[in-house]
């Protein structure tokens, strides 16, 4: 159907004064998130009929089914979600910037890489916190995202290379380009 070449600069009018509708959507899974549970049908309903995605914005959170297991609520933001109340989550959770410069590692994802939060601000994750990372089907899928400017996410499985041993991983990755910044989710593999 597409015939034109590549135009990440869509011109469609976008009108200032309408505020763009934003939509969750589950990073691990790609559902969409419901802020409650009593406005889970109409929700989904009206965005799905008014087929106005011009007008709509998605921000990234963990559904009810991903975080099921985890024994924790849903989250339909991770973007507004306290910065210190990531320790508290049993997964793990690196925020980067464009670059993939680390803004903000948590607690589980130290543990995991027995890496201090010290040792990690401020460095590249793909090049110098996680080395094993910098290969085309993790930092690459993570710099088309970015590329693609657009609000987005992945998900893929991946083989961490620790020290102490290998380490399979689901990953998820976002990307949202009005803020600059992204995460990349990390949770073991059957636990
Ligand atoms: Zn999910």
């Amino acid at each position: 159907m597409e015939s034109h070449a590549t135009s990440p600069e869509a011109s469609e009018s976008s009108d200032p004064a309408t505020p763009a509708k934003r939509i969750s959507i589950c990073a691990w899974c790609g559902t969409p998130i419901n802020r409650t549970a009593s406005q889970l049908k109409h929700e989904v309903i009206s965005e799905d009929a008014s087929g106005d995605r011009g007008q709509t914005t998605e921000t990234h959170g963990i559904c009810t089914l991903c975080i099921a297991d985890l024994g924790v609520y849903p989250i339909e933001s991770l973007m507004d979600y306290d910065r210190e109340s990531f320790d508290d989550l049993p997964f793990g959770i690196v925020e980067v910037d464009a670059q993939g410069r680390v803004l903000t590692y948590n607690k589980w994802e130290e543990e995991l890489a027995d890496r201090s939060r010290s040792q990690t601000l401020g460095r590249n994750f793909f090049s110098e916190v996680a080395p094993c990372t910098g290969v085309a089907e993790f930092e690459g899928r993570f710099r088309e995202l970015v590329a693609a400017g657009v609000p987005a996410r992945e998900q893929l499985d991946f083989l961490f290379r620790f020290p102490g041993g290998d380490t399979l991983v689901s990953v998820a990755l976002t990307w949202a380009p009005d803020l600059g910044r992204g995460f990349v989710l990390v949770q073991k593999v059957g636990e």
